[in-house]
């Protein structure tokens, strides 16, 4: 799997035995929003940790139903049709998430705005070669951007964008949102010790391992893939990379990815990857992306102004940035 994984990898440290109280695992690996999901349970049972493991998958499903924008059905494809026309009642979880989604909108002066979804028709990043749009499309598909004109009434969950034109999508923080539903669940089922959800690299780690130990993952070394640069341990924590590998074209030599500055309409560039560390994968999800969008200098700076975020960014050069409170163990 050519994925995010490039700058973490995961040592699950899932063992065959445990040390005093035994404990079980399951885990399964699976297709969900359009991602490779691998969910791991430690449970005080086998069935336990199998019957969690199913909640988890079937919240994933459910998350999935109700904020993808490919499927016309869904409440937020709802949303979309009706940009200009009229509000859409939706249900508290997703008005909710758009809520949280507008609240980093505005810690991030715009750099994170999921009515971005709006330069969907402009850009393709389908790995290949082609031509960039015309400036002038893109000028004009950029002023469907603004989180500001996303109109939201608490009264009755109803959702409402104000111009035609404009368009949500979540995803930048649609798969730490669904991974946060599913350990909740997971973790609100008796017996339940510990797991976590892994979408392609974006994680979630609580409670313990079979081991009983906190979980554990490596950070692998952007200047020599066969080598870690170190560990973190996660006591109830997520980690999610945005990096500039997956989804991108590439135009005369030069390669475009898929996240985009809301404030010119073009993809970023300047930044390989950015790796969030937070108890939250929502926000985390969130904040790669924003840092994506910022840049090293203003990421980093929003990072540290943050309680319990920390991150890791790899510049262009392949050196690494770290914020100001992270705790890694470095191997050298
Ligand atoms: P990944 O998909 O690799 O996990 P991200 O979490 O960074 O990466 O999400 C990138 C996706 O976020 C894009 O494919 C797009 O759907 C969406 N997106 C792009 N630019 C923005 C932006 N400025 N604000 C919010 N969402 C964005
Ligand atoms: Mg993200």
């Amino acid at each position: 799997m050519k994925s995010k994984l490039r700058l973490i990898y995961l040592a699950l440290l899932i063992a065959t035995s445990a040390q005093s109280q035994q404990v079980f695992s399951a885990n399964k690996v699976l297709k969900l929003m359009g991602c490779r999901f691998e969910i791991t349970t430690v449970a005080e049972s086998d069935s336990i940790a199998w019957i969690a493991l199913q909640a988890g998958v079937a919240e994933i499903s459910r998350i999935e139903k109700i904020i993808s924008s490919w499927d016309p059905t869904s409440q937020t494809s709802a949303i979309n049709f009706q940009a200009g026309i009229s509000a859409v009642e939706v249900s508290e979880e997703l008005y909710d998430l758009i809520y949280r989604s507008k609240k980093i909108a505005q810690l991030s002066d715009g750099a994170f705005d999921i009515s971005f979804a709006s330069m969907d028709r402009i850009w393709t990043f389908d790995k290949e070669e082609h031509s960039l749009p015309d400036e002038d499309v893109v000028n004009s598909a950029r002023e469907n951007i603004d989180y500001n004109k996303i109109i939201l009434n608490p009264e009755n969950h109803s959702v409402f964008l104000e111009k035609k034109g404009m368009k949500i999508g979540f995803g930048a923080i649609g798969k730490g949102f669904a991974a946060n539903k599913a350990k909740a669940l997971m973790e609100s089922i008796p017996g339940v010790i510990g797991g976590v959800v892994n979408a392609s690299g974006d994680l979630i780690a609580w409670g313990k391992n079979q081991e009983s130990e906190y979980w554990n993952i490596q950070i692998a070394n952007p200047k020599n893939k066969t080598k870690s640069l170190g560990n973190i341990e996660l006591k109830n924590r997520a980690i999610v990379t945005s990096g500039d590998y997956e989804k991108y074209f590439t135009s005369q030599g030069i390669r475009y990815a898929h996240i985009i500055d809301p404030r010119t309409g073009y993809p970023t560039n300047g930044l390989k990857s950015v790796t969030v560390i937070c108890p939250d994968a929502e926000l985390a999800d969130a904040l790669a992306t924003t840092v994506f969008v910022l840049g090293l200098e203003d990421g980093i700076f929003l990072i540290n102004k943050l309680n319990d975020v920390e991150c890791i960014i790899v510049s262009e050069d392949n050196s690494l940035h770290y914020s100001n409170h992270l705790q890694i163990n470095l191997y050298e």
